[in-house]
């Protein structure tokens, strides 16, 4: 399998070509060439699979350029039992006949970030070794993706993690998960500014190529391909446990921000699995459901992002939509490459013409919005009729779900974390303390590291310059 790029750059690498590499040098997303179809008699060979095999078999459909043993291994090492507390890793909690809430947040920090992002730890570790590099990771976080890097990379052999986050922003308890950890190779930056602040200092660094290279600069955002890859294993999984055989249709609702976990589940559905829907849930922050109900992508401004009870979907402009549009436009870089760079960056939107827009639905994706209102009356919901406590993000997800059935179709809703990282809305919602693993008790007073920067691209890269 070879990969190339949405922006027209046809130029084709290998999977441990990009593995550590963030966009394509044309500024595009990479996204394989082809997807690979899965036929009927092999997704009945892999409804039978523990999760750690089904990893490796979809896997190995977008790798050949690492043994097939290595990757069983890596697989192997990644999805235990001990890691994501389960043998299923993502196991169904059933709500109602027809509607399942599919557990992703069982990993090391608590968010569905873990699933991609501990398997991407040992993809890192393992394409270094053989190469005989060093890497330093770059990335921007509004919470989740940032402490599950820093999870994944903890002590790691040859990888430095720099992370920046905003200032202020995240929840005490995720600030406390990232700031505690005192391993030497992890170092935390809080930017004075908003996410998106983070997100465009990563692409101005990124972007200039000599210093990326002088120092070894590397991402694990969610514009990562092999991130977007691990996830799409959760959608088959689901799909085998809410499913007795493969006729059956699903519905998948997602809570998204930067549109990389939908874009998983529209790998999964291009390469066959039926899904009938893919419901994309926003929150205030809906530049995602406005496209979807329009065909025009207006991104935000800083000052225009909304600072949400569900933290971790506050983004203005979505990082993997251009995976989609791609697609969605029969695969047409100049295309593309004209939205984004000569509307996006300039104009900070496109409409697709209407005949464009029309192709939306052959793809499965409808979409709605949800507030705060909304997330605390579905969690008080939740908890009152099920006994389940769901995290905002969750909540989201559930919310707009509910807005979408179809006649004799089950959905499944991504639960994205665990309501323990979100504390002061489950308080409101249901008068109460979420309960809290016992590992992660007094996790708040733990001594914290980190430094503040204020959001410039030079302190930055000053930054890690020093620390290199
Ligand atoms: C990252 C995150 C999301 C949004 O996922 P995207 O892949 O950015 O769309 C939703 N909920 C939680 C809890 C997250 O951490």
């Amino acid at each position: 399998m070879k990969y190339l790029s949405t922006r027209g750059d046809a130029t084709e690498r290998g999977f441990s070509e990009i593995l550590l590499e963030g966009l394509a040098p044309d500024g595009g997303l990479y996204l394989p060439t082809h997807y690979p179809k899965v036929d009927e008699a092999t997704l009945a060979r892999w409804r039978v699979l523990p999760y750690a095999e089904l990893a490796y078999e979809i896997l190995s459909l977008f790798i050949d350029d690492i043994p097939g043993e290595d990757l069983r291994t890596l697989t192997h090492k990644t999805y235990t039992e001990a890691a994501f507390g389960s043998k299923a890793i993502v196991p169904l909690k059933p709500l109602e006949p027809g509607l399942y809430l599919e557990a992703l947040s069982n990993g090391p920090t608590l968010a569905f970030k873990d699933m991609a992002m501990q398997l991407l730890g040992n993809l890192f570790e393992y394409e270094l070794k053989r190469r005989g590099e060093t890497l330093n990771i770059l990335g921007a976080t509004s919470g989740d993706t940032g402490s599950a890097a820093e999870y994944a990379m903890r002590g790691k052999q040859g990888v430095r993690v720099f992370m920046l986050s905003p200032h202020g922003r995240m929840s005490p308890f995720q600030q406390a998960q990232m700031f505690s950890l005192q391993d030497a190779n992890i170092h935390n930056l809080a930017v004075q500014g908003v996410f998106d602040d983070c997100q465009d200092i990563v692409k101005a660094v990124s972007n200039d190529l000599a210093f990326k290279r002088q120092y070894r600069i590397g991402t694990v955002n969610s514009i990562n391909w092999a991130r977007l890859l691990a996830q799409v294993v959760y959608y088959f999984a689901g799909y085998f446990q809410a499913t007795q055989n493969n006729d059956e249709q699903v519905n998948f609702a997602v809570p998204s921000g930067n549109f990389g976990n939908i874009c998983a589940g529209h790998v999964a559905r291009m390469m066959g699995l039926p899904i009938a829907q893919l419901i994309l849930a926003t929150n205030e922050n809906d530049v995602l459901d406005e496209f979807f109900r329009s065909g025009s992508y207006r991104v935000r401004k800083s000052h225009e992002t909304h600072e949400t009870s569900s933290p971790s979907m506050d983004i203005s402009k979505a990082s993997n939509f251009e995976r989609f549009v791609f697609d969605l436009l029969g695969r047409d870089g100049e295309r593309t490459r004209h939205l984004f760079k000569d509307e996006v960056e300039l104009q900070g939107r496109f409409s697709l013409m209407p005949t464009e827009a029309a192709r939306i639905a052959s793809f499965g994706f409808v979409s709605g919005r949800s507030t705060h209102a909304d997330r605390v009356a579905t969690i008080r919901d939740t908890f009152e009729r099920f006994g389940v406590t769901i995290d905002p993000h969750t909540a989201d997800g559930l919310k707009v779900a509910r807005e979408h059935p179809l006649p004799g179709i089950t959905t499944l809703v991504l639960e994205t974390a665990l309501p323990i990282k979100f504390a002061d809305t489950i308080r409101e919602a249901l008068g109460h303390e979420p309960e809290r693993p016992a590992a992660l008790a007094g996790i708040e007073a733990l001594p914290k590291r980190f430094t503040v920067v204020p959001p410039s691209v030079d302190r930055v890269k000053g930054y890690i310059g020093e620390h290199c």
